[in-house]
């Protein structure tokens, strides 16, 4: 009996440990195909180039499919099979119609939720929290939002003719790969254009899902045309010479070369690129809201976010005790399996980016700021970081300049409203900021100083299709969502 008691004793977890008992998403009802071709003019076909490339789990660092690298001459075929569509099809399709189309997508994604969330995190490394909540949710919300304009373009835009453009190239990066597809597509579609679709190498996997969704809406062929690739399928789609609209998301300098790419050529651009934003808190502030705020700010999807909240700027004389919080709430922090239901921390999403936030990180250390990671266990296999916080840093720091696109907070001070403001705009950036306080004047006072296209008072990371987003500068040029993401896929005549 007392041998009965002490073993059972042993497999009771002490009243005190609150750890989480592991809680994954089933997985069974995602079928990855070995292969995947090109969606081109309504079908699947192999690349005349030849080429695949694998696609990894992040978290496993398993191969999940080999897919099609589109080459030049497979653009060329997705850009003549989108001109078709449109020249044959779809601009001749009334907005009513064009909007049933897209309600019906939307319905999809949502009856297929759960498949789409989870192949997201298999392919991506995000918190299968974030995709099933964030993502394609979001997703399906895009498109509803835009199959109600589709048929009203001339009530959004009184006065003005609006008219389609033609054929659009999209190309799209891999922290929000279902969204980012929702975002661009949605919008080009219900203005009543075509698009060839560029998904990121390292995570095309749900826009080709989303291609099978396309089809289940019995969308008319070549109406959308997905192209995988590398970079340089990306490079063939936005210089095609029959392309009438480029709308791209991604880096930085890879923008400014389509920028290039494209000057004198008469096609629309739209470019949504990095930031740097800044996380303003000011002593007034509701702390715990505002920790919980930062956190998710900047550790929502590792960071891989371009409006992350990276630069946090405290007012002084709460600085140690919000940053104390802010430790304690780190510790508190789940990193590791993507499908855990529990999990707040994901994956980094390939090698690569991995290297490039342990470089940034350890140019920190190197600068002289003071890093702080809380205790937690990484998996032996995938790419993983772990949360990071740097204090003392300045303004100087490459922490506090450049866009790590991580899990990785840089922490600076200021004492007056005007500081802060000039410490918030010291950037090349201008894509979104945060400002916390409990005073509406100081809100508005600030939402019209800071150089950014997008201000959240009292919360951070908010999204919705009705927004309009995007940034200034180096964040790029464009909005994406409300009328005004509308007006970028129209002429709007006069
Ligand atoms: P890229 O800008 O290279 O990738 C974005 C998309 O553009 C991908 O689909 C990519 O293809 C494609 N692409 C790459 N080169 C070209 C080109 N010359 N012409 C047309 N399309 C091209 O970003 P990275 O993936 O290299 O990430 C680098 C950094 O960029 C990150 O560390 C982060 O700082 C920032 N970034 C910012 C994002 C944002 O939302 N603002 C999103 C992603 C990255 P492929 O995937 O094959 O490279």
């Amino acid at each position: 009996m007392a041998e009965e008691m002490t073993t059972r004793a042993k497999a009771t977890p002490s009243r005190f440990d609150l750890g989480y008992a592991p809680a994954p998403e089933a997985t069974d009802h995602v079928k990855i195909r070995e292969r995947y071709d090109l969606l081109i003019g309504g079908k699947w076909v192999e690349p005349r180039s030849e080429r695949h490339f694998k696609t990894v789990n992040p978290a496993t660092e398993e191969t999940l499919a080999e897919v099609a690298e589109a080459g030049e001459e497979d653009v060329d075929l997705a850009v003549r099979a989108a001109r078709s569509a449109y020249t044959r099809v779809w601009s001749k399709t009334s907005g009513a119609e064009r909007a049933k189309y897209l309600f019906r997508v939307a319905r999809i994604l949502q009856e297929r939720a759960r498949e789409l969330a989870v192949l997201e995190t298999i392919d991506g490394g995000k918190p299968i929290k974030e995709s099933r909540d964030v993502d394609v949710p979001l997703a399906a919300a895009h498109f509803f939002y835009h199959a109600g304009w589709a048929d009203k373009l001339e009530y959004a835009f009184p006065g003005r003719t609006p008219r389609p453009l033609g054929v659009a190239a999209q190309v799209i990066p891999w922290n929000f790969p279902l969204l980012m597809a929702a975002w661009k597509l949605a919008p080009a579609l219900a203005a009543g254009n075509t698009v060839v679709l560029k998904p990121a190498e390292t995570t095309p996997l749900t826009a080709l899902l989303l291609g099978q969704v396309l089809e289940q809406a019995e969308l008319p062929p070549g109406v959308v045309n997905i192209v995988t690739g590398a970079g340089q399928t990306g490079a063939a789609a936005v210089s095609h010479a029959d392309v009438d609209k480029v709308a791209f998301t991604g880096s930085t300098e890879v923008g400014k070369s389509i920028q290039r790419t494209l000057a004198g050529s008469g096609k629309r651009l739209t470019l949504e690129l990095g930031g740097k934003a800044a996380n303003v808190v000011f002593d007034d502030a509701p702390i715990d809201q505002a920790v919980e705020g930062i956190v998710n700010g900047i550790y929502f999807n590792q960071g891989h976010v371009c409006c992350a909240g990276s630069r946090l700027l405290l007012q002084e004389s709460i600085a140690e005790a919000l940053v104390d919080k802010l430790k304690r709430r780190m510790a508190t922090l789940r990193v590791g399996d993507p499908l855990d239901k529990n999990t707040d921390v994901g994956a980094i999403n390939s090698r690569q980016q991995l290297e490039k936030i342990q470089e940034l990180v350890a140019a920190g250390e190197a600068e002289g700021a003071a890093l702080y990671q809380p205790p937690c266990e990484l998996p032996s296999r995938g790419f993983w970081f772990r949360p990071t916080v740097f204090t003392g840093v300045a303004q100087s720091h490459r922490i506090a300049q450049e866009e790590i696109f991580g899990p990785v907070l840089s922490v600076l001070t200021f004492r007056t409203p005007d500081e802060a403001v000039a410490k918030a705009n010291n950037t090349p950036y201008g894509l979104s900021a945060g400002v916390w306080t409990e005073k509406g004047s100081r809100i508005l006072e600030l939402a019209r100083r800071l150089r950014a296209g997008v201000v959240w008072a009292n919360t951070f990371n908010r999204f919705d299709p009705a927004s309009p987003f995007g940034g200034y500068q180096e964040s790029g040029f464009g909005r994406e969502g409300g009328r005004h993401g509308l007006a970028a896929y129209l002429d709007l005549g006069r």
